[in-house]
């Protein structure tokens, strides 16, 4: 990640990358002109580096110009085209690429027109690198794209924010998503995740989301769902991956504003946590820390059969299913702890004792965070 101004930009298309869609644009121009001796015009600033790329690697000969506009202004392309430098040569019965880096809203490309509009070219072809097709407003054709991309704001490879990022050999695409904190609450079953992401939750104002909440919720609401994890949870062995993974993405994505949020229950195996790492990185954003509530097994029977005399989950009441939840855990999930510490974000705290002192043992993690 690097931070140009104010703003945080993430990688997003590699040098190698680039120079494979340059020359692929190429191949193509260079067959479509035959021998004809091309003018490419390049539009500054942008484009330098395309442009240099790009002839550098024509195989025939050709000449280039360049024209100046300018049209952007932070972040936002504006309405509002300076014309700075114009066409400096006769191209009178010529044949015209123009070299754009980047078209999205389409301006640019209409002050191009109007500057071509009384030239006598033989024929004006519009050669992009980038394309974002969702901002694209005008009908000019555009002949020739290196590549489509989302309708987000990128810097690098002549492109800038507010005059920095021009010289950066790749792409880097903004970082939009505001700051969120999100915890997975770890442990095995009844070692307290539930009672203790009820607390947290007010205390650091985030979205709690118990994926053995949403399944029982979907089971007593007979849903498709619920009928395929009772088949599971009944037995008290874990609902298959992708069942839970896809019903996770659904549940993040019903709190978009969210300041972040409380897995608890989710990620069980590698899989899921590789999925939540995906889940996190196209939200601009990451899991802070796993917290691991520590208890001892005999310690957790004792609790949830206590508890299963009233939380009426049959998954509380009978004791070899409990321990059977313990051993899916050991089997399972508990190599998870490998997967957080290999990146710095386990935290252990001890899950026996008073629910308060508990709590506060939790907090302090997270206020270091
Ligand atoms: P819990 O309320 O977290 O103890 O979950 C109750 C049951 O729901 C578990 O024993 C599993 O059968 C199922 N379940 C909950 N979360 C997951 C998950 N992340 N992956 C697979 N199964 C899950």
């Amino acid at each position: 990640m690097i931070k140009l101004h104010d703003k945080y930009f993430k990688p997003f298309i590699a040098a190698e990358a680039i120079d494979k869609v340059i020359g692929e644009l190429v191949t193509k121009i260079a067959n479509d002109l035959g021998d004809e001796i091309p003018v490419f015009v390049g539009v500054l600033n942008g484009s330098f580096m395309f442009a240099s790329d790009f002839i550098k690697k024509y195989p025939k000969p050709c000449e280039i110009t360049f024209i100046k506009l300018a049209s952007y202004e932070g972040v936002k392309s504006t309405e509002d085209i300076q014309r700075l430098i114009g066409l400096t040569q006769d191209l009178t019965g010529r044949t015209v690429v123009i070299l754009e880096d980047i078209i999205d809203t389409g301006t640019t490309l209409g002050e191009v027109h109007r500057i071509f509009k009384n030239e006598h070219v033989a024929s004006l072809k519009i050669a992009t690198l980038f394309h974002k097709p969702e901002a694209y407003k005008k009908d000019f054709k555009i002949h020739y794209v290196g590549m489509n991309i989302p309708n987000k704001f990128i810097v690098g490879y002549g492109l800038d924010y507010d005059n920095l990022g021009r010289d950066l050999p790749e792409i880097y695409q903004i970082k939009e998503t505001k700051h969120m904190t999100n915890l997975v609450l770890f442990g095995p079953p009844g070692a307290g995740k539930g009672t203790q992401a009820n607390f947290l939750k007010e205390k650091y104002n985030l979205v709690h989301i118990s994926t053995g909440d949403v399944f029982r919720y979907n089971i007593k609401n007979e849903t498709a769902l619920g009928t395929l994890a009772k088949s599971f949870i009944d037995k008290g062995e874990l609902v298959p991956d992708q069942v839970t993974i896809d019903m996770l993405n659904a549940e993040v994505e019903k709190n978009a504003d969210a300041n972040g949020f409380i897995f608890d229950g989710f990620p069980r195996t590698n899989a899921q946590a590789e999925a939540l790492d995906k889940l996190m990185d196209s939200k601009d954003s990451q899991i802070n820390a796993m917290i691991a509530l520590e208890v001892e097994d005999e310690i957790l029977v004792e609790r949830l059969l206590e508890r299963g005399k009233t939380s009426g989950r049959a998954d509380d009441a009978d004791e070899s299913i409990i321990r059977n939840r313990v051993k899916e855990y050991y089997d399972k999930t508990a190599i998870l702890k490998d997967f957080y510490t290999n990146q710095d974000k386990y935290y252990g705290v001890d899950g026996v004792g008073d629910i308060e002192a508990i709590t506060e043992r939790l907090s302090s993690v997270i206020d270091t965070l």
